[in-house]
C-alpha cells in the first residue's frame, strides 16, 4: 500500500486522511500538537467548557459525506442539531431582530421591522441563485484546471457570469436594495464569514447568506469539538495513524518523486505529501522557497480575532449565536484592513453552547464566547488593544443587553490573534488565509496541487476554496478527485 503523509490535522487535513484512506492509502497524519483538530480547539475553566475557534456550522451534508464514504451512518458518531434562530441582532438604533431559519419566519420578522417583502424575497432568490450557479464550479472543483472549465459546472457559471455580481462590492449591492438601513448591516456581516471587508469584497459573496437564510444552521448536540471527535474516531477505526506531537519540520523529494518527511523525531517516506498547514508558513519553513514566499507574503490576509471567554454567573434570554452591531461598520472594517488597530466602536458577537450543550456550564449559568473581528497580527500591542477592546465590548453589552456583565463574571480565558498564530501556525493569526477583497481573490488563492511538485497536495483554509469549515471540507473533496488511485 502506497505511504500517504498528512501535515495538520485541522478539518481539512483529517478529512484529507479519511479520503486518501478510502482511496487505499496507507495514511499517516503529522501532527505538531498534541490534539487533533486545529483551530476547532476545546478549552475548560472552572466547570465551563468553551468551543475556542468556529461556531457556526452549515453544510453538515460535507461532514456526514466523509462517513458514508466508509458504509457508515453519522448519526452514530455525531448528533446534529438545526438552531431555529439562525442568529439574533441587535442594531445600534435599539431594534432587535432575529434571523430564523425558517424562511417565512424571517421574511415577516425582517417586514415587521420595516423591510420590503418583495425586495427581500428577491434578495434572498438572489443568493440562492449565485450559490447554485457558482459552488459546483468554485467550491467543490479545482479553478486552476482547464479541465473544470470546460466541463458541465464550469460552463455553468461561465454562462452566468455577467449575473454573478463579481465587478460591485457586497455593500454596494446591498444599500442597492436595503438602502443604508440594518439589513445593510446584517448582510454586510457575512464578509467576515471569510475574513474579508463587506466594503471591498464581490457581491458575488453575498451568496454566504444563502446558507443559513435558505439552508440553515446546525449545531451538534457535543458542541463543535464533535466534529473533530467524530472524525478522528472514523479515522482510527478505518486505520488512519496519528503522529500527535511530531511537528514536521521539513520535506525533500526524492529522485522517483517520492517525498521525505522528516519530523522532529524521524524521517519516512510517502509516496504523495498533503499540506494542512497554512501554506504561506508551508513555504516558508517545510518546503522554503523564496519567491513563493514572498508572493503569497504580498496578498491581503484575512481578519483574526479577539475572544473573551467568560463563565458568566446568570441564565440569558440571548440565543446560540447573537450579534451586537456597532455604530460606524465601515470605520471598524477601515481599523481592521487599513489601520490594523481596532475602531472606537465594535460588532460583538456572543456565542453560547450551553444553548444546546447543557453540560458546557453549570446550572444557572453561560459559557460566554465574546468575539470581535481582529486585525492580522502585524506587532500590534496586544495587551493594550485587547483592553481597548474589552472595555468597548463590556459598555455595549451593558448598553444593548441592559446589564451589568462585569458582576456576572466569575472566570475568564483570552484569546488573540498571536495565539491563533502560535497554536495553528496561522500566518499572522488570520483566520481564512488571504482575505477575498478583491473580485480575483478567488482565483489567488494556491491551487489544492502543486504546479511544480509531483505528489503534492494542499487542503485547508489558506488554499482554495477558501476558509472556514464547509470550505475546507470542499477542499479534501477536491484532492480525493484529483488522484488518480
Ligand atoms: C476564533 C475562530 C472562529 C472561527 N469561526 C468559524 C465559524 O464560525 N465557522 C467556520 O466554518 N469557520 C470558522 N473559523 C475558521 C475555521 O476554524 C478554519 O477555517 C478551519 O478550522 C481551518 O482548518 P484547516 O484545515 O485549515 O486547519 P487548521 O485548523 O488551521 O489546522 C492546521 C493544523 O496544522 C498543524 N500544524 C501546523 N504546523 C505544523 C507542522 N509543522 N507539522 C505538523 N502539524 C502542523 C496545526 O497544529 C493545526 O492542527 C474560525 C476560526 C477561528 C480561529
Amino acid at each position: 500500500m502506497e505511504v500517504s503523509a498528512v501535515i495538520g490535522s485541522g478539518i481539512g487535513g483529517l478529512a484529507a486522511a479519511l479520503r486518501l484512506k478510502h482511496k487505499g492509502f496507507d495514511v499517516k497524519v503529522f501532527e505538531q500538537s498534541d490534539i487533533p483538530g486545529g483551530k476547532i480547539g476545546e478549552h475548560k475553566n472552572k466547570g465551563y467548557r468553551f468551543d475556542t475557534g468556529p461556531s457556526l456550522f452549515t453544510l453538515p451534508a460535507l461532514l456526514f459525506e466523509l462517513f458514508e464514504l466508509f458504509g457508515k451512518n453519522a448519526a452514530d458518531y455525531i448528533e446534529v442539531v438545526d438552531l431555529p434562530v439562525t442568529c439574533n441582532y441587535f442594531f445600534p438604533d435599539g431594534s432587535n431582530l432575529k434571523a430564523w431559519s425558517d424562511h417565512d419566519k424571517f421574511v415577516q420578522e425582517a417586514v415587521n421591522s420595516g423591510v420590503d417583502r418583495q425586495a427581500l424575497e428577491n434578495y434572498l432568490e438572489k443568493q440562492k441563485f449565485l450559490y447554485n450557479f457558482t459552488s459546483e464550479f468554485f467550491l467543490f472543483n479545482s479553478i486552476h484546471k482547464i479541465s473544470t472549465y470546460v466541463g458541465e459546472a464550469g460552463q455553468k457559471s461561465l454562462r452566468a457570469l455577467h449575473k454573478l455580481d463579481a465587478f460591485t462590492s457586497m455593500n454596494k449591492r446591498n444599500e442597492s436594495v436595503f438602502g443604508k438601513g440594518n439589513l445593510t448591516q446584517l448582510f454586510n456581516r457575512y464578509a467576515t464569514y471569510n475574513g474579508s471587508d463587506p466594503y471591498r469584497a464581490p457581491a458575488t459573496l453575498n451568496m454566504i447568506a444563502h446558507l443559513e437564510h435558505n439552508t440553515g444552521a446546525y449545531f451538534p448536540k457535543n458542541g463543535m469539538r464533535g466534529i473533530v471527535e467524530a472524525l478522528v474516531k472514523l479515522a482510527h477505526e478505518v486505520g488512519v495513524e496519528f503522529h500527535l506531537g511530531e511537528g514536521v519540520k521539513s520535506i525533500q523529494q526524492q529522485i522517483d518523486s517520492s517525498w521525505n518527511v522528516i519530523t522532529d523525531k524521524q524521517i519516512y517516506t510517502a509516496g504523495i505529501v498533503v499540506n494542512n498547514t497554512d501554506v504561506t508558513y508551508f513555504y516558508k519553513n517545510i518546503l522554503p522557497d523564496a519567491g513563493m514566499h514572498r508572493k503569497l507574503m504580498k496578498r491581503e490576509r484575512s481578519s483574526s480575532a479577539l475572544i473573551f471567554y467568560w463563565g458568566v454567573n446568570y441564565a440569558s434570554e440571548l440565543d446560540v449565536h447573537n450579534i451586537l452591531f456597532s455604530n460606524n461598520y465601515k470605520a471598524e472594517f477601515e481599523g481592521l484592513f487599513k489601520h490594523k488597530l481596532f475602531a472606537n466602536d465594535l460588532t460583538v458577537y456572543i456565542f453560547i453552547s450551553k444553548k444546546v450543550v447543557e453540560s458546557d456550564a453549570p446550572a444557572g449559568k453561560e459559557n460566554w464566547f465574546v468575539m470581535v473581528n481582529a486585525p492580522e497580527n502585524v506587532g500590534q500591542n496586544w495587551q493594550q488593544q485587547s483592553e481597548k477592546a474589552r472595555q468597548i465590548i463590556v459598555a455595549k453589552i451593558n448598553k444593548m443587553l441592559n446589564i451589568d456583565i462585569e458582576k456576572h463574571i466569575e472566570s475568564e480565558s483570552v484569546m488573540t490573534p498571536v495565539d491563533i498564530e502560535s497554536r495553528t501556525t496561522s500566518v499572522n493569526g488570520s483566520l481564512y488565509g488571504h482575505s477575498s477583497n478583491s473580485p480575483m481573490a478567488a482565483f489567488l488563492r494556491h491551487p489544492n496541487f502543486s504546479r511544480k511538485y509531483k505528489n503534492l497536495y494542499f487542503v485547508g483554509g489558506s488554499v482554495h476554496p477558501g476558509g472556514g469549515i464547509p470550505l475546507c471540507l470542499a477542499s479534501a473533496k477536491i484532492v480525493g478527485k484529483s488522484l488518480s488511485h
